[in-house]
């Protein structure tokens, strides 16, 4: 595992540096959130408030044992979701024949599967590693059932018929990724919605994901922020709208638009979200988040806060809405109080710096020494 700046190769780029506070921002955004709602994941809204006072939950409730506040299914998952990204691109730089994205995430989803159970996978992915993954934190059911049955789901064999939320909450990396083959054929869009479509087989599971990433794409690299998020949303739903039939984008745009007419009310928060639902499933956790980054813009703190405390699946709404501030926001823009006691920083912070480093260029080819040791170290998996 790279640890600090001596491990990483020389000849890095620091015109990518807004890049890599973009894409930190994104992952560890994600963390704050998820770590943030999950303790109260499977807590009413009611039940919140007798326990944490009126406002809900506000701040970390740290661990007793370590004295972190921990992430769950949703962090790690996207961890390994950077990972695979990561492999395939590497991989499609070797000319290695360009097997579908999947298979890549695929196989490092099985890893995640290894680090719920007793067998450990055997494979060199350094985050099989790093033991604070090698934690149960509350895995979602279909995540589980779908990567234990032997069987890889995709947009054309659906592997179900699931729409929770799943596929979306751990393919923020997929919008944060730029540098793969062209001959591939992909858009960042079919990239995430292929990553969710692994295990959730319903299009409304996996096109909320390529709707998130196409989102976080504009925000990472087009500079859009928070007052051109709805613009970028809708533009987004067009882009996205070739990979699924007319009622379940009709579905998608309906509940977004929704979500943005509620932001702009003078409504309790819990009252709005209730409105869009309670987030288990995945166009509702997309709306719930992106409902609460327009609300509270670039007031990271605010944004994380409305989307954890309400009825539902408060981790992953926290985690996508995390995603989306702090890509807008940046690593550096999120309070210090969020990261500092944050489980996983360090890895998290590590992975980012990886996935700027290979997955960001903006050539096509590999060209220089300090790529061509970024491809031996992530291209090693031959499919
Ligand atoms: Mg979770």
């Amino acid at each position: 595992m790279p640890s600090d700046d001596s491990n990483w190769p020389q000849g890095y780029d620091v015109a990518k540096l807004g890049l890599l506070d973009a894409t930190a921002g994104c992952f560890m955004g994600g963390a704050v959130g998820d770590a943030l709602g999950y303790p109260v994941e499977f807590l009413s809204h009611r039940e919140t408030v007798a326990r944490f006072g009126p406002a809900g939950i506000e701040s970390f409730e740290l661990d007793r044992e370590s004295g972190l506040a921990l992430v769950s299914d949703d962090t790690q998952m996207s961890l390994f979701t950077a990972y695979g990204l990561m492999s395939f691109v590497a991989s499609s730089f070797m000319g290695a024949g360009h097997p579908p994205v999947e298979r890549y995430l695929h196989h490092f989803y099985l890893d995640w599967l290894s680090t719920q159970g007793p067998m450990l996978a055997d494979d060199d992915c350094w985050l099989l590693r790093v033991d604070g993954l090698h934690s149960r934190r509350a895995p979602g059911s279909t995540c589980l059932s779908a990567l234990s049955s032997g069987a890889m789901g995709t947009i054309e064999s659906p592997i179900n018929h699931s729409k929770g939320c799943g596929g979306v909450m751990r393919v923020a990396p997929a919008g944060c990724c730029r540098r793969w083959s062209s001959s591939t054929g992909l858009t960042c869009g079919a990239l995430a919605a292929r990553t969710a479509a692994i295990t959730h087989g319903h299009p409304l599971g996996w096109l909320p994901a390529a709707l998130l990433a196409r989102t976080i794409h504009a925000i990472v690299f087009d500079a859009c922020d928070a007052s051109g998020l709805e613009e970028a949303m809708s533009e987004g739903i067009e882009v996205v709208s070739e990979l699924a039939c007319t009622s379940h984008i009709q579905r998608l745009a309906g509940i977004m638009d929704e979500a943005a007419r509620l932001s702009r009310n003078s409504r309790p928060d819990t009252e709005n979200i209730a409105a869009l639902g309670q987030g288990w499933v995945a166009e509702e956790a997309l709306a719930i988040a992106f409902y609460c980054c327009l609300r509270y813009r670039e007031d990271f703190s605010s944004v994380v806060r409305a989307a954890v405390n309400h009825d539902g699946d408060s981790d992953s709404t926290g985690a996508i809405a995390g995603n989306i501030c702090g890509a807008i926001v940046g690593c550096d823009g999120i309070p210090f109080g969020f990261k500092e006691s944050l489980e996983l920083r360090d890895v998290i912070l590590d992975l980012s710096r990886e996935f700027n480093y290979g997955c960001q260029g903006t050539d096509q080819v590999v060209s220089i020494d300090e790529d061509v040791a970024w491809i031996e170290r992530y291209g090693r998996l031959s499919l």
